[in-house]
């Protein structure tokens, strides 16, 4: 705060940088963003980032383990060809280190750096009415103003260390997977507890678990894991996959996730249980996400939910040999996929491990974290490093904390006290000329997001080239739109099982106080990519442009 104060009083000094748009975040997004507005439509765009290189979540996320769940031939742009075939992935699912080469790899390609500003955090964005500028100001205390302000923050980039007293008391090192150090963790000889068994603690703790000399997992709640199988990719597929590129992209643009593969027609019902098994079966040896889309009702009908999570389970029995923690690995409380389902390397295996401890917190919840460790009600775990696998404040977080304020002093942390409401994921009424790439209320969490981020970055470019067109200089949406897309994003959630996930970040379960609105849209990416092409056709439906 005392940071923010001196920064705002230093800006008031200098004069500020003025550009035709803002951008803020240097990942996917932003990355894909400066180079459509720069490259396509001739604007002058700055991206400001706070770290000190591009990447994004894949800048942040180094923990070890780290790696996508999208396969790697869709977890890249499509909008230029070039760009697709002079690139080469190494393995089915790429790891940290080999994104964050791609997107630097993008940033010389298409020359982006000139136009990114590094190290220096937005820490304030205000919308002045009568001039229709957005002044942004940054931790440093440089000021900028642009007609148009566009978000690329991610939707996991603020990292939640849970409030669990003692943290300052602990004598140990402690790190959060989402801002983990450059240089790495030496675990050797260490006796490291990892607090959190999500998408992330499920990657980290077979790679821990190689080298500390005991891990403890401390799990809340018991999670599903499909296998990843992840593997070098061979000759074969490389050429499979750039002599098909066309019809990927066309798989990836017209299914409810944008992944490179069709969900099946069949219900889970409508086959024997014999053969059900067996699909279950050739799924979970296939690996990957896959698993999820060989019935096309599991996220829909409890019962044939029920199915998966039944083979999951027994899977987890079969792997785990100590029955008392395959019990509890095995306790999962929510449907399959409720939460974003994790893939894993060996996560199930590792509890065969001497050195690995599985601690059940639900039953025996942390009291306190100690100078030597953790505290339950019933024991005490020493410890040597503290690992907090323990997520983001997701989709809201990264934009709250950017302290916006649009027309009539309205800050958006009090536009959103009850939780977020957007139209499309892409504008906040009240906020004109602001745009959000993969906002709340659009579909990207539940998607292969740079899939989602093509969308939208193309979709904003168009909306700003046909203003220009037009002599537009204003874009709002109007609260009409936004309360009916709210009213919208909601019944798409009830269609589904996922608000049966008490505990997911969909809902922002996971930070204490935040409200609980099931966040993203989950009527398919494919209705809502028609969806919004709709609206511009229209004119832009349910927006006022001025
Ligand atoms: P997460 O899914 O929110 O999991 C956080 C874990 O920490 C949960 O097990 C949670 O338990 C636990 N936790 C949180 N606060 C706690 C507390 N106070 N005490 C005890 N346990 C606590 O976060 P994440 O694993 O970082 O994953 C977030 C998302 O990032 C994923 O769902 C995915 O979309 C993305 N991600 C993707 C990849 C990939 O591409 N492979 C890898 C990592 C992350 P509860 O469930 O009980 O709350």
């Amino acid at each position: 705060m005392a940071e923010n104060i001196a920064a705002e009083a230093r800006s008031v000094a200098g004069a500020a940088e003025q550009v035709e748009a803002l951008i803020i975040g240097a990942g996917f997004a932003g990355l894909y963003q400066l180079h459509s507005l720069r490259d396509r439509l001739g604007m002058k765009a700055l991206v400001l980032e706070a770290a000190d290189g591009v990447g994004g979540t894949w800048y942040w996320n180094r923990y070890p383990g780290a790696r996508c769940d999208s396969e790697s031939h869709s977890y890249c742009y499509y909008f230029s060809r070039e760009l697709l075939e002079e690139w080469e992935w190494s393995e089915r699912y790429p790891g940290q280190e080999e994104i964050r080469h791609y997107l630097n790899h993008v940033a010389d390609r298409f020359d982006l750096r000139q136009d990114i500003r590094l190290s220096d955090r937005v820490i304030s964005a205000r919308f002045d009415d009568a001039a229709t500028l957005w002044h942004v100001t940054t931790a440093s205390g440089k000021r900028y103003a642009a007609p148009f302000l566009i978000t690329g923050v991610g939707c996991l980039s603020s990292a939640n260390v849970p409030d669990i007293p003692g943290l300052e008391d602990f004598k140990g090192d402690w790190y959060h997977t989402g801002e983990w150090p450059h240089e790495g963790v030496d675990f050797h000889g260490k006796r490291v507890g990892q607090i959190g068994t999500g998408s992330t603690g499920i990657q980290s703790a077979p790679v821990i678990a190689a080298s500390a000399e005991h891990l403890t997992v401390f799990q809340r709640t018991a999670n599903y894991s499909i296998p990843a199988r992840n593997a070098p990719l061979t000759e074969d597929f490389k050429r499979h996959i750039s002599e098909h590129r066309d019809e990927i992209h066309e798989i990836m643009v017209s299914t409810p996730n944008g992944h490179p593969f069709r969900i099946e027609e069949r219900l889970a019902a409508s086959v024997s249980e014999e053969e059900r098994q067996a699909i279950y079966e050739e799924a979970w040896q296939k690996g990957g996400l896959r698993f999820r889309a060989v019935f096309k009702d599991l996220m829909v009908d409890k019962a044939a939910n029920d199915t998966a999570s039944d083979f999951i389970k027994a899977k987890i029995r079969e792997i785990v040999k100590d029955p008392k923690t395959a019990e509890l690995l095995s306790n999962l409380d929510h449907p399959f996929g409720t939460k974003r389902p994790p893939i894993d390397s060996n996560y199930f295996e590792t509890f065969n491990r001497d050195n690995v401890t599985l601690v059940d917190i639900k039953s025996d919840p942390i009291k306190r974290i100690t100078d030597t460790g953790i505290e339950t009600g019933h024991a005490h775990y020493d410890l040597d490093i503290l690992v907090f696998a323990t997520g983001f404040d997701a989709i809201t977080g990264p934009l709250l904390r950017l302290n916006i304020t649009g027309k009539n002093g309205l800050a958006l942390k009090d536009a959103w006290a009850a939780g977020p409401k957007t139209y499309l994921g892409l504008q906040i009424a009240g906020f004109p000329n602001l745009f959000t790439i993969t906002g709340p209320g659009s579909p990207s969490v539940l998607t292969n997001m740079p899939v989602s981020i093509e969308q939208h970055v193309d979709w904003i470019t168009d909306c700003i080239r046909q203003m220009r067109q037009k002599g537009r200089t204003r874009i709002e949406a109007t609260e009409q739109a936004a309360e009916t897309w709210v009213a919208e994003t909601n019944r798409a959630a009830e269609a589904t099982l996922l608000p049966l996930a008490n505990s997911s970040w969909y809902l922002g379960a996971n930070v204490s106080g935040k409200p609980r609105v099931f966040m993203p849209y989950a009527g398919g990416l494919q209705h809502y990519r028609a969806r919004c092409d709709a609206v511009a056709e229209a004119g832009y439906e349910g927006f006022v442009l001025s």
